[in-house]
């Protein structure tokens, strides 16, 4: 009896450690997977995308990981006509700005993201309030795979 009780109490910590780490190292995992995740506090249930270990509301520390549904709307964007040399890699310069927008998630966090499919060099086509859908960005560099959060009109 008492051998089964340390078992099933050995068991628990090891569950307890799989549970991945609140940071950005996590997150970055999560998104090389196609998952947007954020950490939600037990305690008041407030979100954080990217995640956090702490809680800014009520400074409870247990956290928990939920899954976004990667919809949204557009809540604000800027067209960045000079942006970093991997975005002028791909083709993106003042002739052809490319667009980063804060997306407010049906969850009901902002994060800020780069918005695929919409002419940077035409902002006022550019409608606050269109609904988006999550595209995950991969970039691999060598044994490195990168992955960037974007959203497109969905
Ligand atoms: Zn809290």
């Amino acid at each position: 009896m008492h051998a089964y009780h340390s078992a099933k109490e050995i068991g628990r910590k090891a569950k307890q450690m799989e549970v991945m780490p609140f940071n950005d190292i996590s997150y970055e995992r999560f998104l090389n997977q196609e998952k947007l995740m954020g950490s939600r506090c037990r305690k008041c249930g407030a979100l954080f995308v990217p995640p956090r270990t702490i809680c800014i509301k009520c400074f409870g520390i247990e956290m928990e990981w939920i899954e976004m549904k990667g919809k949204g709307k557009l809540a604000a964007f800027t067209c960045i006509a000079i942006g970093p040399p991997f975005m002028a890699k791909e083709g993106y310069d003042r002739k052809r700005p490319y667009v980063s927008g804060v997306v407010e998630l049906e969850e009901g966090v902002k994060v800020v993201a780069r918005i695929e499919g919409l002419d940077g060099s035409k902002p006022e086509t550019i409608e606050i309030g269109t609904p988006v859908q999550v595209e995950f960005l991969h970039r691999r560099e060598g044994e490195n795979l990168t992955t960037f959060l974007a959203f497109r009109p969905s």
